[in-house]
């Protein structure tokens, strides 16, 4: 009958348009053969960073702490903090006390970091740094104490003591101009003299991933390694001395921030990237550089589900087939609109309010295809950093003869703490791909500020000889 053959004329254009979704969201789904090779190729990374002479560029680019020696517990003072690049700028200050009263108390104000001062040229960025510290210490009354600072700098420095690094290259959403290749320290401390009001005693310039590692390494001492899942993708972790060939002196340890964001620069990873991860890449601010962390952080990954909504809409398989300014607005899709969007207790009409929300005009249908599109998107995160972090357990392992390693990780970064199933799935991997090592997560409270206060503490302590 006509009704029957309409019927299924309907479920055949269904039928197709589910096909094709799916043939679209494929690419992302890795098999556990491709994420055994994303470890294994980022193991010869991590070996070949460690190899490189200091001048020498390699895609991870393993890059010496100058922090040696985990917090012992001992440590204490008064210290002022800075955190630079993650979502905004904190001036903090942090009070350390040891003994039976051990406790790390923080006062912090976060500041804003215009668009236009990001990207800006470089003293406007330190300026205004400075500007911030002031009105901070104003607001404490502090203005005429002079604390050791500790800064925490979220980006690849070649580091040359504990106070000394060079920005070898910025990423994320910063660009300011004459910083890549100058002291970050030496930037601060001409700045505050610009400035001429109050002076500091810049001790320490630090790592977040390495804040991370020590601020939960005061808790737990089996904690070695600091992952960031956040606005950016980092991991550090203790290696062997003698492995570090860009650094004299073969005896203990050191920390060592891999910057394993810019993994796949050089085309390693070119068999998994799909071509959104390519559009997303041509539109970032540093395009051809940091291709693992434009596939596992938060920056990017509502960039890519934009990028494959936007795909979609112009095949008429969503929104009506309707691509909106909203749409080809870059960075709607913020972490915390992913998490909400994947969040299993959300029914589906929630989804659709959330769209709204974003400006997005959605059918039933359309909630369920973008829910599922951001699903694959994380997902695919989750076990790229798994991948990566089990080589890195692994690594530990070999390098301390051992058949089975147990091991903490502290963690930070919204990615980690916000999103419904990023944790669950990047353990799991972890679990899958190394299987002879037992890795715990603890969750870093704060990592940027203590963290770098502990390494402060560490250093002056080392100076006053205690
Ligand atoms: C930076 C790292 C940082 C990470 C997390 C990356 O973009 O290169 O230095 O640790 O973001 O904030
Ligand atoms: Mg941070």
């Amino acid at each position: 009958s006509k009704g029957a053959a309409m019927v299924t004329a309907v479920a055949g254009r269904l039928h197709s348009q589910r096909l094709q979704v799916c043939h679209t969201l494929a690419p992302f789904s890795l098999s556990p053969g491709q994420l055994q090779q994303v470890r294994d190729r980022m193991r010869v990374d991590l070996e070949r960073g460690l190899r490189k002479g200091t001048h020498t560029g390699t895609p991870v680019k393993m890059l010496p702490s100058f922090v040696c020696t985990l917090p012992s517990g001992n440590e204490w003072g008064k210290y002022l903090a800075l955190d630079l690049g993650g979502t905004n700028f904190r001036v903090m200050v942090v009070k350390i006390r040891s003994g039976l009263r051990r406790s790390v108390r923080i006062y912090n104000k976060i500041y804003a970091i215009p668009l236009e001062i990001m990207q800006g040229t470089g003293e406007e960025l330190f300026d205004h740094i400075v500007q911030c510290i002031a009105d901070f210490l104003d607001y404490m009354g502090m203005k005429n104490t002079r604390l050791p600072l500790g800064f925490t700098f979220s980006f690849p420095c070649r580091q040359t003591g504990i106070d000394k690094g060079a920005l070898v290259s910025w990423t994320k959403g910063f660009k300011a101009t004459d910083c890549e290749g100058h002291d970050v320290v030496d930037m601060l401390r001409e700045a505050i003299k610009r400035k001429n009001e109050f002076d500091l005693d810049i001790v320490a310039v630090v790592n977040d991933t390495v804040g991370t590692m020590m601020t939960c390494a005061y808790e737990d001492p089996k904690c070695e390694i600091g992952l960031i899942a956040g606005t950016g993708s980092n991991v550090c972790y203790m290696e062997e001395m003698r492995n570090i060939k860009c650094m004299e002196g073969n005896e203990g340890r050191m920390c060592v921030n891999t910057e394993w964001g810019g993994f796949g620069d050089d085309g390693a990873l070119e068999d998994i990237c799909t071509k959104f991860d390519q559009e997303v890449d041509e539109g970032s601010l540093n395009m051809g550089k940091q291709r693992f962390e434009k596939m596992t952080s938060g920056m990017y990954l509502g960039e890519i589900v934009r990028q494959i909504l936007i795909d979609l809409t112009s095949r008429g398989l969503l929104f009506r087939g309707r691509i909106t300014e909203r749409l080809k607005t870059p960075g709607i899709f913020e972490t915390r609109f992913l998490s909400q969007i994947e969040s299993d207790r959300l029914a589906l009409l929630q989804v659709r309010a959330i769209l709204q929300q974003l400006g997005l005009d959605s059918t039933c249908d359309d909630s369920i295809i973008v829910k599922e599109v951001c699903g694959v998107v994380s997902r695919r995160a989750a076990q790229l950093c798994g991948a990566g972090l089990a080589a890195i357990v692994d690594k530990i392992r070999e390098n301390r003869g051992l058949d089975h390693l147990d091991i903490t990780v502290g963690v930070d970064g919204t990615l980690y703490k916000l999103h419904p199933h990023f944790s669950t799935i990047l353990k799991e991997t972890v679990k899958a791909l190394a299987p002879l090592c037992d890795v715990t997560f603890i969750l870093s409270e704060d990592g940027s500020g203590k963290g770098a206060a502990l390494i402060t503490a560490v250093a002056c302590s080392l100076c006053r000889g205690v």
